[in-house]
């Protein structure tokens, strides 16, 4: 297979805020990221769009240190945190937002947010809340409900809060509208955009590759395990194999 990877990184520099080089791992022996390079910059969002088994998934958890590579990097403004824990890296902002929310059913909207502070201190802790009572007042309204009683889209909002109560430097989504109705898709979408707008970082992993592309910039396809394609947001619009399999359209028509 012909690889089409342009160079998605930043210009000179500007150095990424998050990178990944060479990046192979997998599970038991069987390899699932075959070499992978990705290159986040500050203050935008990127998408990661793949076939069911690319390997987003554990794209996302070998950033976060949830899955420890085989070979290569992980780095973080810089820095070579590959060795980390999965708390350090929390602690140093880098937050993943689990495909299926994973919020705590029986505990109420605020324990659950409260859940994503741990380690900070209580009155960073009370600020974060406010904000993202703020920023979500269907969230404040339920605030002393059991989270499992919320319908799927504030579920996921209830999960993007309880990540911003860990005052992320770069948000990792897995997933965010799968699985939800096309009221709560556009909602959280909504929701996507404005952070991205605020200059919130994201790492987006989506099937729906409408609702990544209004949310991102750059994006990365990935395929069994390696990027076949890499660009802005227009360039991956633009490809016909995309179009075809991501966007559902034809080589010919224009959006
Ligand atoms: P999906 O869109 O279906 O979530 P994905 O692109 O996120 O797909 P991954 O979940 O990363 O893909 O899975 C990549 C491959 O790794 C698949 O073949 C999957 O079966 C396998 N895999 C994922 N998690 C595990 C695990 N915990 N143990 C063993 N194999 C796994």
């Amino acid at each position: 297979m012909t690889e089409r990877v342009e160079d998605a990184s930043s210009p000179a520099g500007d150095a990424p805020l998050l990178e990944v080089t060479g990046l192979a791992a997998g599970y038991g022996g069987i390899e699932v990221l075959h070499g992978v390079d990705l290159a986040v910059r500050a203050a935008t969002a990127t998408t990661l769009i793949g076939s069911n088994g690319a390997g987003k998934t554990t794209l996302l958890k070998t950033m976060v240190g949830l899955v420890r590579p085989s070979r290569g990097r992980v780095r973080l403004r810089g820095e070579d945190i590959t060795d980390w824990s999965v708390q350090r890296r929390t602690r140093a902002g880098l937050v993943l937002v689990p495909e299926g929310r994973r919020v705590f059913a029986a505990l109420s909207v605020h324990e659950n947010l409260l859940l994503g502070a741990y380690g900070r201190r209580r009155s960073a802790v009370a600020a974060s809340a406010d904000e993202v009572y703020g920023r979500f007042p269907r969230l404040a309204e339920r605030r002393r409900q059991p989270a499992g009683t919320l319908s799927g889209g504030e579920q996921q909002m209830l999960a993007i809060g309880r990540a911003l109560m860990a005052a992320p430097t770069v948000m990792l989504l897995d997933e965010p509208s799968l699985g939800l109705a096309p009221k709560a898709v556009a909602e959280v979408t909504g929701i996507l955009t404005a952070l991205a707008g605020a200059g919130t970082t994201l790492v987006l992993v989506e099937q729906n590759a409408s609702v990544a592309f209004r949310v991102a910039s750059a994006g990365y396809l990935l395929d069994r395990g390696r990027i076949s394609l890499a660009g802005e947001v227009a360039r991956l619009r633009a490809d016909p194999q995309v179009r075809a399999a991501y966007l559902g359209l034809g080589t010919a028509e224009r959006r």
